[in-house]
């Protein structure tokens, strides 16, 4: 109760910001992702790692817009490729000079990617990734699973989402070989599409095992099923995605977040003979139009982060940074006897108050969700910016001193807080 007090001692033009936005939008919010009670914090403007809120605080971005916000905020850049892209001019109404350079990279970092097409969000290249399942199958159940987050019409968190596209899902249990092989023995003539993130992202950051992701890929190949990985937030986690690390090719991958630079974007793409579906030239070729498929904003935003910033040099040197980080953030927990773990791959990481090692959902939602609310409220108070379920996506902006930074101010809530933890 105190440190939420304090938040709202402290905020008062965000509660302002917020009570009018009430009146426009339910609940203030148009993400729902961004609520938190009383009210979320509005921001006002970021510069490189750091954010300012509406009541001028100034933090240290560990959320990195979950994980669209890599290149930092107006990385010089993204921003000179914008430039450019608005001075030639913007909605062209016709192919231009970008798509296909962003699609060469594209094709070029992520080995499962033969052919790609662009959408303008992660949502939107999981329901085409899908779809392409359900027409070249001629099938119609798709196996995912619980924990999953594949957009807002895809969502398996807390269990299936009333707003879930109506396809007939099958929701298996994430990291579960057995449960895993008994859906596929059941299933698998009639599946179309096995849908699963490689590590899950908002899901809280749980790597999946190599055998389970063997399986699912083993499965649809023996069942014609198509394998789709959700790369949205794993395909940061090694220069051509988690696919590559791990050396399983799904049949289709689809992408969002900062494969954009920080702009709106999505991808699907994957096998040759299923992208070809979409072939213009075909006779009966697939329709998938989109005003704002080949922006030019987010088509050169993309091209120059992933040529002149996100290089695999750079991916893996981010990589090893949060590598680096959770290993001295679980150190801490270690040294103060918390049952508190940073689990996750790389730069992507997440907080759970857990007594056992969190490996799958279930011991995920185990977690006492009051000490992930005052950790975060903590960590806001100490300058740290984080999602409220306790993720952080580090930002090619975050340095040793930022990473210093977190791990004191984790300390100093170990500390204080240690009669609760
Ligand atoms: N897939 C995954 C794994 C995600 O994490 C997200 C977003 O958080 C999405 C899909 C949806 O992407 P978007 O928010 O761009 O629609």
């Amino acid at each position: 109760a105190d440190v939420r007090e304090r938040f709202v001692a402290r905020n008062p033009e965000s509660l302002k910001q917020h009570e009018a936005a009430c009146a426009v939008m339910p609940g203030g919010n148009t993400r729902s992702v961004l609520f938190y009670a009383p009210f979320p914090l509005v921001i006002a403007e970021g510069r490189g790692c750091r954010v300012r809120d509406a009541d001028g605080h100034d933090y240290v971005d560990f959320l990195g817009e979950y994980t669209a916000g890599l290149f930092g905020h107006s990385h010089p850049v993204i921003r000179a490729a914008i430039d450019k892209a608005l001075d030639a001019g913007i909605n062209l109404a016709g192919h231009n000079l970008l798509e296909a350079k962003l699609a060469r990279v594209v094709c070029d970092r992520f080995p499962s990617v033969e052919l790609v097409r662009f959408t303008n969000s992660g949502t939107e290249a999981n329901l085409m990734a899908v779809a392409t399942a359900v027409v070249a199958t001629g099938r119609s159940k798709v196996l995912v699973f619980k924990g999953g987050y594949h957009g807002g019409l895809l969502s398996f968190g807390g269990g299936a989402s009333p707003l879930n596209a109506p396809y007939d899902l099958v929701i298996g249990r994430y990291n579960d070989v057995a449960e895993t092989e008994r859906l596929l023995a059941i299933h698998g003539p009639e599946l179309a599409a096995i849908l699963v993130e490689p590590m899950l992202g908002s899901g809280g950051c749980i790597a999946g095992d190599r055998s389970f992701l063997g399986a699912l890929r083993a499965g649809a190949t023996r069942h014609g099923a198509l394998l789709i990985f959700d790369e949205v937030m794993t395909s940061r986690l090694s220069p051509g995605g988690l696919q590559q690390a791990l050396d399983i090719l799904p049949d289709l991958t689809t992408l969002g977040k900062y494969v954009g630079g920080g702009m709106s974007f999505g991808a699907f793409g994957g096998r040759e003979d299923l992208m070809a579906l979409y072939d213009p030239r075909r006779p009966n070729a697939l329709q998938h139009a989109g005003t704002f498929n080949n922006n030019v904003l987010t088509m050169a935003a993309g091209h120059a982060g992933m040529t002149e910033i996100f290089t695999p040099s750079a991916v893996l040197a981010l990589n090893q940074r949060g590598d680096d980080l959770r290993t001295q953030l679980n150190r801490l927990c270690r040294k103060h006897g918390a049952a508190l773990e940073f689990t996750g791959i790389g730069s992507l990481i997440t907080a759970h108050f857990s007594a056992v090692p969190v490996l799958t959902p279930a011991d995920a939602a185990a977690g006492d969700p009051r000490l992930k609310e005052l950790f975060f409220f903590d960590m806001l108070d100490r300058g740290i910016y984080l999602a409220r379920r306790a993720m952080m996506a580090l930002s090619l902006e975050i340095g040793d001193a930022e990473c210093t930074g977190l791990t004191e101010a984790v300390e100093d809530f170990l500390l204080s807080r240690r009669p609760l933890l």
